[in-house]
């Protein structure tokens, strides 16, 4: 089949005018100029007309089953009060309420383009019990928690059963371990070691919060009075920093996704960059906690692969306001409005290609190119030629088309 429209951003860098896209069952067979790619005898050709044709989103972060708490917390007075307040609505939820919150997050998701998005699987079996209701490629990381000595042995046992069922149900599958402040150092490394192993990616939140960098680097803090209290032994809250605390405990696998990454000093720099780790940005929700300026500037400098991210609606609005929706074209708009110097070609491959490098798999998606996966999703194009870029980044509402695995999943109607 042939898809034609009026522009196609394939990728940073080749933007196609009258551009024509050849899929045959769930691979890109050819991208390029309506001129040259021409039907075969009785090959389908859909024309989208002033349309603009690109990669479906890489959401390189996500909390499918906290959807349903949009706008019922606050940033509180500190981020340890934040982490009170998500720990005392998640008790109360009933299964019911998990998975009706894990789909409609996903509907968000296709709705705004996404094809591919990292979740943090905090409830064993969900995603094994919701992923044949979504055509969304979901890839789950099991989230694992255990801050008391001795919990490496129970958290390994965890991820080997949820990493067992997930891997057959996912592109790809990853752990979790939650953060440096909620998994010991040694389960840290353990883990880390196993995912390698398995050839597992993993995802870490380190250096959200100011409280966390307090907890790490001063050994005091709401953070630290509140994980001393849970019982965590707290001998190892004398680092330079949280990332630094994070290299200690050689918690990186080969493939890491370094989730927030707000609290820098300059030798996590060149860690982060020395080491491959990818940093995973999530914008709308940096915001909401108002946290300082993110260093993208710095971490581009020093090669360091960034992503974008949605985070959940745990982290998003306000009471009696407008309740957000996961979407990658408001985290790039949220991005750029902080970061008006940044090539919008820079930003739209933060939310497509480079979630896709993060987990060694920029060869199957992330861009439209030949042989890789036919996901992608159309918008309008009602602007002028010169303006494809900012007219992807400027969308606003339902896309008008979406194909994940070269499947017509989503047609603009919700
Ligand atoms: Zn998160």
């Amino acid at each position: 089949m042939i898809l034609l429209a009026r522009a196609i951003w394939s990728c940073k860098g080749r933007i196609i005018i009258n551009g024509a896209l050849r899929i045959c069952d769930n691979v890109v067979i050819a991208v390029g100029s309506s001129i040259d790619i021409t039907p075969l005898k009785d090959e389908p050709v859909v024309d989208l007309g002033d349309s603009i044709i690109l990669p479906a989103f890489v959401n390189a972060h996500c909390h499918l089953d906290y959807t349903g708490l949009a706008g019922r917390l606050n940033p509180g007075i500190s981020f340890a009060d934040w982490i009170d307040q998500i720990v005392e609505i998640k008790r109360s939820l009933t299964v019911d309420e998990q998975e009706s919150s894990w789909i409609r997050g996903s509907q968000m998701l296709i709705k705004s383009g996404c094809g591919v998005v990292f979740n943090i699987e905090s409830v064993p079996g969900l995603f094994s019990r919701m992923i044949k209701h979504t055509p969304l490629q979901v890839c789950p990381f099991t989230e694992l928690i255990g801050f008391k000595d001795g919990d490496d042995e129970s958290l390994v046992h965890l991820a080997k059963r949820e990493l067992s069922k997930n891997s057959s149900l996912s592109i790809v599958a990853g752990l979790a371990p939650h953060s440096p402040y909620t998994t010991t150092s040694k389960a840290l490394n353990v883990l880390a070691g196993y995912a390698d192993r398995e050839g597992a990616p993993i995802a870490v939140h380190v250096s959200e919060s100011d409280d966390e960098w307090a907890m790490f680097t001063t050994g005091a803090g709401a953070l630290y009075d509140k994980m001393k209290g849970l019982g965590r032994r707290m001998t190892d809250c004398c680092a330079k920093s949280p990332i630094q605390h994070f290299n200690n405990s050689g918690g990186a696998a080969i493939r890491t996704l370094v989730v927030h990454a707000n609290y820098l000093i300059s030798e996590d720099f060149d860690f982060l960059a020395k080491s491959g780790l990818s940093v995973v940005h999530c914008p709308q929700s940096h915001s909401w906690f108002g946290h300082p300026e993110f260093e993208y500037s710095r971490l581009a400098e020093k090669g360091v692969n960034i992503c974008l991210g949605t985070d959940s609606l745990a982290s998003s609005g306000r009471a009696n306001s407008e309740i957000a929706e996961l979407n990658m074209f408001s985290e790039m708009r949220e991005f750029q409005s902080r970061n008006q110097e940044v090539d919008v070609d820079d930003i739209l491959e933060m939310a497509t290609l480079n979630g896709a490098k993060a987990i060694g798999m920029e060869g199957q998606f992330g861009q439209l190119r030949e042989g890789m996966l036919a996901n992608f999703s159309f918008i309008p194009f009602p602007s002028h030629l010169s303006d494809v870029k900012e007219t992807i980044i400027a969308h606003e509402g339902s896309i008008s088309g979406l194909f994940i695995n070269g499947k017509h999943v989503f047609s603009g109607k919700c």
